[in-house]
Parts: structure tokens; C-alpha cells; sequence
């Protein structure tokens, strides 16, 4: 029991179902145990999915421009629309969409991926099934118990190239996939989305596509669900400047909700979406974020984010290489900045207090990803690159060269 004075108001029972804190409690609970008993070894974390690396210049010297901009009467802007700039919009569709049937009004601007998650199952409702990979992003199930949603996990093993067997699914009114997928680091091939584009057509479901990690793809795979025919009609697509750009703290997303995807009664979801945007965030993003938005999706802008993206694939194969050296079976990280590596027959767990008791090395455990991720580790390679190549150094205490 908590000290405190005690209101009649009871805790909702959608919040007890969900596990979020369970789940980063029980990493920081490590942590703490950890330097408790080591206080003088430095702990490297390859847990964290977050971008490691400055911004280019390039990008933040017109943020830093618009913001004293924000100063002068000429410059000051007040509320943006809830649906963003269309300056803003019609370059996302130029830059990432050309050609693939997505209009600049289906686009929304927003504060970043996860807020425009949230806002699409709170339009959903909770009389929606969904279906979700698993092992996948664990935000998605807890924000599905979170607003009520019934969720339905979808195995995804090694032999089925880590993309749920949709031949054994059952139908759902939704169905998030993410690909690159977190945290297998694998993206979905063409010919796998395509059949989940006609699993979603056949069934009457609408596919939330989350492609956060889309500028990390370079083997062809797509880099977005609209890139398949009749996607336009069942699928919603989410992006966001975090892993493009290195905006995780400066926020920056979007969501894409084509107007030819519509509910059972034929009305269009988009003005339902637009509807919900408006009165949960009204605003929209940030202008100053916007307008760093608008320099990333220059030529200049993108070929210096693509350095960046770069180096993280590099650590990712420094440390995909490692781990062929230490025997292990290691997934993804080519088109991502996640690795699976596989231990068969341990549990993750088990291995992650190994790395971290005898290396200091703090990795994510794989079943906190789902039931499915239970004898596997997510390594993240955002990071300098000495810390990367130091996590190598001290895994080889654990595994030393054959
Ligand atoms: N989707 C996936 C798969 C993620 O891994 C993350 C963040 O790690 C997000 C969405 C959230 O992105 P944003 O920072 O844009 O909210």
C-alpha cells in the first residue's frame, strides 16, 4: 500500500491488465542489482532502442532558425492544425510515398509514432479484435489491453522467417505488423506482404503497419505496405522521424490513413481519425520540430541521415560478426538496428544475467517481446561505436575464441 490519503476512486481495472511496468521494472531492477554488487564496473547497455548519434547540423540549424524566427512578429506561428502542414505532408508523400497512391490529406503529422498508435485504437474502440506478431513491440499488446482490445498473438518462428503463419490465423478486425520488425530486426519480404494484404482483404481487416525502421531496409524488401498492390484499401501506415533522424526526443511523426479505407458501414476511417486528432491533440506537433521535419526530407538532408543509418548498420555488423564468431546464431540487423540471437536451450533470462554479471553488457531478454521470444536476445547496435566494439571485447570473456 502506497502512503497517501485514500480517494473512493477506483484504479481502472483496462490498467491492471497491462503489463508495461512489469516490463521496464523488471530491466531497471537489474540494473540496480547489478551495480549494487559492481559499483566500479561501468554497465554497457545494448538494450535501448534509442538513437545514440547528433543530429546534422544541417537539420538542427533550421530548427534553431525557426525557433528565434519564433521571436519576430514575421516569424511567430501559433497552433499548427491537428493534420500538420501541408508543405509538410506533400513533401512526406514526395519523399517517401512517390508513386505508391497516397495523397498528402491522408497524412498526419504528429508527435511521433507511438502517440499516433495510441490515438488509432483509441478510435478503434474496444470491441475490436487485433491481432499482433509475436514476438513484437510490447507496447502494442499492453496499449490493446490498455483500451479494452481483445489481442491475439501470432507465433513467428525462425523457420517461417520470423513473419506470423497467416494460413493458421484467425481473422481480427486489425492486425499490427511492424517490419523491420522490433525486436527480431527482419523485414517482411514482398511476397510475405502481399499475403497479408490478401489475408486483410479477404477477411475485412484493417492492417496497422508500422514502419519506424523502413529507412533501415537496403535488400529490396519494402519499405512500405503501400509498395503492394490494394494495400490503399486496407492498410494504415505509421512512420516517424525517431530512427529516421535521431528525433526521439525532439518528436516528430505521422501516420498515413488513406481515404479508401473504410469500417463495415462504408464511412470512411480517415474522418474518424481526423475527428479523434482534433480533440486529443489538437495542436498537432511541434512547429519547431516541424520545421526540422521539413530539413530532414531535403536531398541534403536525407544523404546525411543516411550516414547515420549507416553507421548503426556498421555496429550491427560488428556485432552480427562477433556473434557468428561466438557460435551464436544471430537474426536481422541487416535492415535494422536490432539483432536476435538465438540460445538454444537456455532461457533469455538466464543469459541476459550471464552477459551482465560477467561482462557488465545489459541486453533486452527476448520473451519480454512475447511468449514467442522465450531462448532469445535483442541487441541494439545504437551506440558510439567504442562502446560497441568494448561490449565485443568483454563478450569474449563468455565466449572465448574457438
Ligand atoms: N514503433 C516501434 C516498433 C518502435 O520500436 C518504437 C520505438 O522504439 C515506436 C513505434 C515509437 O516511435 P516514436 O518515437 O515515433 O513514438
Amino acid at each position: 500500500m502506497a502512503k497517501g490519503f485514500p480517494s473512493g476512486v477506483e484504479r481502472s481495472e483496462l490498467l491492471s491488465n497491462c503489463e508495461s511496468e512489469l516490463f521496464f521494472s523488471k530491466l531497471r531492477a537489474k540494473v540496480l542489482a547489478h551495480n549494487n554488487v559492481h559499483p566500479n564496473e561501468k554497465l554497457i547497455s545494448l538494450s535501448i532502442g534509442d538513437a545514440s548519434e547528433p543530429i546534422p547540423q544541417i537539420i538542427t540549424s533550421v530548427m534553431e532558425q525557426f525557433a528565434h524566427g519564433l521571436s519576430t512578429r514575421e516569424g511567430f506561428s501559433g497552433y499548427t492544425t491537428h493534420h500538420g502542414p501541408e508543405s509538410l505532408r506533400t513533401q512526406i508523400v514526395e519523399v517517401l510515398y512517390k508513386g505508391l497512391g497516397v495523397k498528402p490529406s491522408d497524412v498526419f503529422v504528429s508527435d511521433g509514432a507511438k502517440g499516433c498508435l495510441a490515438r488509432l485504437m483509441m478510435m478503434f474502440g474496444s470491441a475490436v479484435t487485433m491481432a499482433v506478431p509475436d514476438p513484437t513491440y510490447p507496447v502494442i499488446p499492453q496499449m490493446c489491453n490498455l483500451f479494452g482490445q481483445n489481442v491475439i498473438r501470432l507465433s513467428s518462428k525462425p523457420d517461417g522467417g520470423f513473419f506470423p503463419d497467416l494460413s493458421n490465423a484467425p481473422r481480427t478486425d486489425l492486425i499490427y505488423v511492424c517490419s523491420p520488425n522490433n525486436p527480431t530486426g527482419i523485414a517482411a519480404t514482398r511476397e510475405q506482404l502481399a499475403d497479408l494484404v490478401s489475408f486483410a482483404r479477404k477477411n475485412g481487416s484493417i492492417i496497422l503497419y508500422d514502419a519506424v525502421y523502413a529507412a533501415f531496409i537496403a535488400d529490396g524488401s519494402p519499405k512500405s505496405i503501400y509498395e503492394i498492390p490494394g494495400a490503399t484499401e486496407v492498410a494504415i501506415e505509421i512512420g516517424s522521424f525517431s530512427k529516421l533522424a535521431g528525433f526521439t526526443g525532439v518528436r516528430l511523426g505521422w501516420v498515413v490513413v488513406p481515404d479508401s479505407v473504410v469500417f463495415a458501414n462504408g464511412k470512411p476511417v480517415v474522418s474518424d481519425y481526423s475527428r479523434v486528432t482534433l480533440l486529443v491533440a489538437p495542436a498537432g506537433a511541434s512547429n519547431i520540430a516541424q520545421a526540422g521535419g521539413s530539413a530532414c526530407l531535403t536531398q541534403e538532408g536525407i544523404e546525411e541521415l543516411m550516414k547515420i543509418i549507416e553507421y548503426y548498420k556498421e555496429n550491427a555488423r560488428i556485432l552480427l560478426n562477433a556473434f557468428a564468431s561466438f557460435g551464436l546464431e544471430a537474426h536481422g540487423g541487416l535492415n535494422s538496428p536490432y539483432i536476435w540471437v538465438q540460445i538454444p536451450g537456455r532461457s533469455s533470462d538466464e543469459v541476459c544475467d550471464e552477459w551482465l554479471e560477467r561482462a557488465h553488457v545489459l541486453i533486452t531478454p527476448g520473451d519480454m517481446f512475447g511468449p514467442s521470444g522465450e531462448g532469445f536476445l535483442r541487441v541494439s547496435a545504437f551506440g558510439h561505436r567504442e562502446i560497441i566494439l568494448e561490449a565485443v571485447t568483454r563478450l569474449k570473456a563468455i565466449y572465448p575464441p574457438m
